[in-house]
């Protein structure tokens, strides 16, 4: 669906060459809630300049739908950004114009005609949940309203793709929350592709299907949420894992536990999903070992979380490490701490 191959883009200031965006290979499918996440100055907003067709790369090429953005014309290139939806983190709205107002803007620019134009103004007023509030200025609106007709105004000429920067950054967190349900929700009933680029890591959690974690211009790591923040491997992706890092207990204190002859201290780091509160119970009935939880409680990980959970173990050194290689091929990350 959006294909970028060895994008590169660079500034040449008045000293050095500033690569903005280096190298990067991004693939996004019909359908997905792709997160590209990163800190400032990583390249995030040139991506989307990159993205939306506001400029063109230095190197590499941008497929859209298969359609290759460099054989375009000036007219077609216009035709092809209004395939493109955006919301932004100020939202970007016309002060001066109703919600409806706003809603109808981009349907006048794409020359809708008038009866067509209000049918489809009242079902996106319907779909982001703005009904008594048609006539209301931006003023009027609270943050999260705002960004809801933000959504329906980049909505209105059914795009192919809807862009989201930074949109919920300027939010608190309950209406950053209900933002994203409704984000999730238009993803499920119109099967919108959307990206999200953001620096905070529980938007990407909450509804990102994949993610790209970006620094320095590059592209550090990407693939499934759950794949990527489970084992991260590079060090700004840990950066962005400690973000959210709800650790049900403290780092253990080593020190403090004594073991007895062959026991052993497994320690386990997770994201919370559903099915690894069963782990440790499928781990004692699998395995001829003796297994007692010293700290943290997996239970009580919340989904999507990140915890550690210490195991004493002891029993046959074969079962053990039968029982480690087991753990990891749960795709849970262990590893042996302390052995007597
Ligand atoms: P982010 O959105 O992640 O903060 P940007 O894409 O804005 O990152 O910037 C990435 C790098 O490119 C920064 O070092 C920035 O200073 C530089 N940069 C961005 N746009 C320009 C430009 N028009 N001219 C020169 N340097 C730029």
């Amino acid at each position: 669906m959006i294909s970028l191959t060895g994008i590169s883009k660079t500034y040449a200031t008045k000293t050095t060459t500033v690569h903005a965006v280096d190298q990067v290979d991004l693939h996004i499918s019909k359908g997905n809630v792709f997160g590209i996440i990163g800190y400032s100055g990583a390249g995030k907003s040139t991506l989307v300049r990159l993205l939306n067709l506001l400029e063109r790369p230095t190197t590499g090429e941008v497929l859209l739908d298969g359609v290759n953005l460099a054989t375009l014309g000036k007219q077609a290139l216009r035709e092809e950004r209004q395939k493109i939806g955006m919301i932004f983190q100020h939202f970007n709205l016309l002060w001066s114009r109703t919600v409806k107002e706003n809603i109808s803007f981009p349907l006048e620019v794409a020359k809708v005609p008038a009866a067509e134009r209000k049918k489809r103004i009242e079902e996106l007023i319907d779909l982001v949940g703005l009904r008594g509030r048609e006539n209301n200025y931006p003023a009027q609106l609270s943050g999260g309203q705002k960004q809801r007709v933000g959504i329906a105004r980049a909505l209105a000429n059914n795009p192919k793709v809807l862009l989201c920067d930074e949109a919920t950054s300027a939010l608190d967190p309950k209406t950053t929350d209900s933002i994203l349900d409704l984000l999730t929700d238009i993803n499920k009933k119109l099967n919108l592709t959307i990206v999200l680029i953001t620096h905070e890591m529980h938007v990407i959690q909450k509804i990102c299907h994949e993610v790209a974690v970006m620094s320095d211009g590059k592209i550090v790591e990407q693939g499934p949420v759950i794949d990527v923040f489970r084992r991260p491997k590079e060090a700004m992706t840990k950066e962005f894992v400690k973000q959210v890092a709800h650790v049900q207990s403290d780092e253990l204190m080593l020190d403090d536990v004594t073991l007895s002859e062959g026991e052993q201290i497994f320690a386990l780091t997770f994201i919370g999903n559903p099915a690894e509160d069963q782990l440790v119970t499928e781990l004692i009935r699998s395995f001829p070992i003796d297994i007692s939880i010293l700290q943290g409680n997996i239970s009580k990980l919340q989904q999507g979380s990140y915890g550690k959970l210490y195991l004493r173990v002891a029993g046959e050194q074969e079962t053990i490490v039968a029982a480690l290689e087991w753990i990891r091929s749960k795709q849970v990350e262990v590893e042996v701490l302390k052995h007597a």
